[in-house]
């Protein structure tokens, strides 16, 4: 150990302090008995537990035998490894209970573990807890789908018109696009929108915002309506209005015409 510690002059004194507290810890922990809980079936949140529960015990390898207690009454005993034993929170009363194990080795001694602290909880607390929790994430699923909602609505009942501008290059998703009977542009069916038999669907246009029970448009009739579409976003000539300046200009220009 020296000479592995020694190269690093500045260390040797932490590593050396390491090292002594180290060893002598690792001996000692062969000759622990460490209480460990697992849950078979039922409920664990934090120290709050309920169902059926095993404990288990390890320690050093002359270990003979383990005495399992909850608040020092005796549950029960393993006499060979591994030291397990199942217990059932519901047969013991609601409230905190010291879970703990006393173990003999193959010489005689005795070792006793770590005490393990936990509240027992009935069927009742945990189905009443359960309920909560599945009524808030219930709870949260639904405000999502009302904040979705909301988002898709929310354009039409400010009064705005949505969608893409004309002739836009657009996905028409998995369910295809439909072409409005209102304002002839095509857009993609949304997934919410309603069935309405033979393979027609109650929906609502993204661009005029008018509801109308349309079905799937082919490929060809969707390209040709968002060529129409093109052909009607042809934006008019701009109506020359020549400001004050060119005007005066232009006039001054035509003036020296005359002139010459
Ligand atoms: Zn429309």
């Amino acid at each position: 150990m020296p000479f592995r510690c020694s190269p690093l002059r500045g260390l040797l004194f932490l590593i050396a302090l390491l090292c002594g507290s180290t060893f002598p810890a690792l001996a000692q922990e062969s000759d622990e008995l460490t209480l460990a809980i697992h849950r078979d079936f039922g409920y664990g949140g934090g120290s709050q537990i309920q169902g059926l529960f095993t404990l288990e015990a390890t320690g050093p390898s002359d270990l003979a035998s383990v005495t399992f207690m909850i608040d020092d009454i005796v549950i029960g005993e393993a006499t060979s490894p591994p030291f397990k034993l199942q217990f059932d929170t519901d047969k013991y009363p609601a409230g905190w209970h010291d879970l703990i194990a006393v173990g003999a080795t193959a010489e005689g001694r005795r070792l006793t573990s770590q005490t393990r602290r936990f509240e027992f909880v009935s069927p009742d607390f945990v189905w009443k807890q359960m309920s909560s929790i599945f009524a808030t994430v219930g709870g949260f699923v639904l405000a999502l789908m009302l904040i979705g909602m909301a988002i898709q609505f929310a354009p039409s009942l400010l009064g705005k018109k949505r969608g893409a501008p004309f002739g836009a290059a657009r996905n028409y998703g998995w369910l295809g696009g439909a072409i409005c009977p209102k304002c002839k542009r095509p857009f993609a069916i949304h997934w919410w929108s309603f069935n309405a038999g033979f393979f027609r669907k109650f929906d609502r246009c993204d661009h005029c915002g008018k509801w109308s029970i349309v079905s799937r448009a082919s490929r060809e009739q969707l390209a040709a309506a968002e060529a129409a579409e093109l052909a009607a976003s042809q934006p008019e000539p701009p109506i020359s209005e020549l400001s004050l300046e060119e005007k005066l200009k232009r006039q001054l220009d035509d003036s020296r015409y005359i002139d010459e």
